[in-house]
């Protein structure tokens, strides 16, 4: 089964009172010096922007020692059976279809020369719940049905100028109410897994174009189908290849954490955590979401109330891959597979890499946990964690003695304060004005980009990709026009049908 084709959704741009920043002087625009924060997608597609366009004057300030951002590679497994796995984005969403519109990471991954694998999501799965194998396909594939209603209702709301709801709301409304935990895991294996959220956390409205412009060639999106990378290089291969195309070793910075952005109309200055001090006359900012709502990065002044509100009004969900390797595969032989926990969201997701065409003989397999679950499993020890899977494991197959494994991984995005979460998801109380304002530029100095401030593509690396390059676009703009609009802002979100009070 793949993913029906109908799921249209329009963009809905509405018609708010937009405020442009003043224009810059001209003696600025010359050798314009310009600091790129963060070395991501984002980041190196900005860069690259920067450079066609003719402006060399900038560096990429990144915290880490390589390139990539979220496109993250672990080495995992015991001594003699060692895999590189994906601790990030693991595959391309959507590639093409035909002659119509290109994922920009998926040509990027065939330029590089990069290994996928066509990763059978609908296909090819497997159903679990406490008591062992139990097949409900029924069920998943009713699932899959109400999934595709929900955003074509999401879509018909848009063009009457009807208000956003929660997804939750939105299932309930085409009668969709998952009792059982067959029917909630189902539910989460079509929503939670992807938005890394609750319906009741996810607006109906954004979730449902995110999926639309990304899978539905209808309305635009790339295709239904997801490679998955399993390039023993890393996913991340792809973005450093194209980096080592334009970048000079002179215009990146690695191991340089900004502490501080100091801004104003006449330039800005970023503070690193080593005491050094970099002055530029614009700044375009690709830290994540998350780095943005939990202040480790201060801005001085800071940031207008307008910029502060759409930041803490958009949320940074995670996604978390648990991994474990046995001496050998004792689980199913599809590539997926759903298990139904009494406690929706425990465990849900399995994926199975001893599988052929992708890491046969490797023992791994893994689990996905998402959103709040995640921020569970970060605030327990790894060997908590451990016992808890291999407990769900041994529900699961009751017929097998599950022995421990040979390694056990998972990263934590929550806590890390590079990322402070896995990607954005939009809420129900999120406008579009909020967005407009998440990637509006301040002070005609301070630039914004990265995957959350994607309005059609938010959450994904295609997303990021897209958002480096349009900023970047306007950016060099701005600085070979002699003059700068910037990225306009709202001043006041307003409620077209306020309260009486
Ligand atoms: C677990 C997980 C699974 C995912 N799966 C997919 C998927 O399969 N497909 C998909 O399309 N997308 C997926 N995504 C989302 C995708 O990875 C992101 O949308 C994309 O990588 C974001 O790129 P970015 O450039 O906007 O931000 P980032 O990649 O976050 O780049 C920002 C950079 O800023 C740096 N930085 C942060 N703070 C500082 C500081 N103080 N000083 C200096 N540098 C700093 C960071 O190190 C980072 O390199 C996934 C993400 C995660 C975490």
């Amino acid at each position: 089964m793949s993913l029906p084709s109908v799921r249209r959704v329009l963009l809905a741009f509405t018609c708010l009172p937009l405020v442009f920043a003043r224009s810059v002087k001209r003696a600025d625009t010359g050798n314009a010096r310009v600091l790129i924060l963060g070395g991501g997608v984002a980041g190196v597609i900005a860069a690259r922007t920067l450079h066609k366009q003719g402006i060399t004057n900038f560096t990429i300030v990144e915290a880490r020692g390589e390139l990539g951002g979220r496109l993250q590679t672990e080495t995992f497994g015991a001594p003699g059976n060692e895999w590189n796995i994906e601790r990030g984005a693991n595959w391309v969403q959507g590639t093409q279809t035909d002659d119509g519109p290109e994922n920009p990471i998926w040509y990027l991954v065939q330029k590089h020369g990069l290994k996928t694998q066509y990763n059978d999501w609908y296909g090819s799965v497997s159903t679990y719940d406490d008591t062992g194998p139990v097949d409900y396909l029924d069920v998943f594939n009713d699932s899959s049905d109400e999934y595709t209603t929900l955003t074509v209702v999401a879509g018909a709301r848009v063009p009457k100028k009807q208000v956003d709801l929660t997804a939750r709301a939105g299932y309930w409304l085409i009668d969709a109410k998952p009792r059982t935990p067959a029917e909630m895991a189902c539910e989460y294996y079509q929503f939670d897994w992807e938005y890394a959220q609750t319906p009741e956390e996810s607006s109906w409205i954004a979730s449902s174009w995110g999926n639309n412009y990304t899978y539905d060639t209808d309305v635009g999106g790339f295709s239904e189908t997801n490679q998955m990378s399993i390039d023993q290089r890393g996913f991340k291969y792809f973005i450093q290849a194209e980096a080592a195309e334009f970048l000079l070793p002179s215009q990146v910075m690695y191991d340089a954490t900004v502490q501080n952005i100091t801004y104003s109309s006449d330039g800005v200055e970023v503070a690193l955590l080593d005491g050094t001090t970099l002055s530029a006359d614009y700044v375009l900012c690709t830290f994540s979401l998350g780095v943005l709502q939990n202040d480790d990065v201060v801005f001085n002044p800071p940031l207008p109330d307008w910029k502060q509100e759409a930041i803490q009004s958009m949320v940074m969900a995670t996604y978390t891959k648990i991994f474990l390797q046995f001496p050998q595969n004792f689980w199913f032989d599809t590539q997926m597979a759903i298990y139904a926990d009494r406690t929706r969201g425990a465990y849900p997701v399995w994926q199975s890499l001893d599988i052929t065409d992708f890491f046969p003989g490797s023992g791994i397999v893994f689990v996905t946990v998402t959103g709040d679950f995640s921020v569970h499993v970060e605030a327990l020890s790894d060997g908590e964690v451990q016992s808890e899977v291999l407990g769900v494991m041994r529900a699961m197959f009751p017929n097998v003695t599950v022995p421990d494994p040979l390694a056990f991984y998972f990263p934590r995005w929550h806590s890390d304060p590079l990322f402070r979460g896995s990607y954005s998801n939009w809420p129900a109380s999120f406008f579009s004005g909020h967005h407009e304002n998440l990637r509006a530029t301040v002070e005609e100095r301070l630039w914004f980009a990265g995957e959350a401030t994607s309005q059609k593509y938010f959450g994904f690396l295609h997303g990021a990709y897209f958002e480096g390059l349009d900023v970047a676009t306007t950016l060099a703009e701005c600085i070979n026009g002699g003059g700068c609009a910037g990225l306009r802002h709202v001043p006041e979100i307003t409620n077209a049908y306020p309260y009486v009070v």
